[in-house]
């Protein structure tokens, strides 16, 4: 491939699935909701099947009665089941040192997150994470329809020229957002999509955060220390 390798000034992360490891937590959550209704429960192969954005579309493809349950309701019940035990949900394990190799890389990041904002610097402070971002951009409410607003006004705020961003999420919506912003996207196969369902939509798949700095203008991102067994891209360029 000729085309000019790009170089990045900042990399705008995802939260959910792309640094925070809450896959299985999410799973465990929604099931708490679908057990009390008697509805079929998910395992990870229908999560992967059913889960996208925007969320109220995911809602009704669980089978919940909205004559019963609303929207807000359901997802009133979910946050409040998923923020009471969040504290126990990890980070994927290479998240720290893969912020901290971007930062000593000369690179700026800050987070797009369909979260609610008070709570995505809540949960992110929490980690210690709060110190390498620039920005910190969550939704306004609990509903999680698009990240494209908010994406376009963090663009506008950074001031940087688009072709200097890469997005790195875990979703076809995170995509989307690149795409509507005009920035690169790298989507890491180790969240709420599957890499079949990602490798569909888009061509730069890794499967863990550790296969980030095999992809081209992302080389200055390999953590430091002993390398990685996972590190194989899924479709390299
Ligand atoms: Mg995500």
């Amino acid at each position: 491939m000729a085309a000019r390798m790009p170089r990045y000034r900042h990399v705008i992360w995802d939260w959910n699935g792309t640094l925070l490891d809450d896959l299985d937590y999410c799973i465990g959550v929604m099931n708490s909701l679908l057990v009390r209704r008697g509805l079929p429960l998910l395992d990870r192969a229908r999560y992967h099947d059913v889960f996208d954005f925007p969320v109220r579309d995911y809602y009704g493809r669980l089978g919940f009665d909205p004559q019963t349950d609303s929207f807000e309701k359901l997802s009133g019940e979910f946050i409040a089941a998923y923020d009471a035990r969040r504290g126990e949900c990890p980070l994927h394990a290479a998240a720290p040192a893969t912020l901290a190799a971007v930062q000593a890389a000369g690179l700026t990041q800050s987070l797009l997150s369909a979260y609610r904002h008070e709570t995505l610097l809540e949960i992110v402070g929490h980690f210690g994470l709060t110190g390498y971002f620039c920005q910190l951009s969550g939704l306004a409410d609990i509903y999680a329809r698009s990240k494209v607003a908010l994406g376009r006004a963090q663009l506008a705020s950074l001031g940087l020229p688009p072709d200097e961003l890469v997005l790195i999420g875990d979703t076809v919506h995170d995509l989307e957002v690149a795409r509507e912003l005009g920035v690169s996207c790298v989507l890491v196969a180790a969240g709420h999509h599957p890499a079949g369902k990602l490798r569909r939509h888009h061509d730069q798949v890794v499967p863990a955060l550790s296969g980030l700095s095999l992809l081209p203008g992302l080389e200055a991102l390999r953590p430091a220390g002993p390398p990685g067994g996972d590190a194989a891209p899924l479709s390299p360029q």
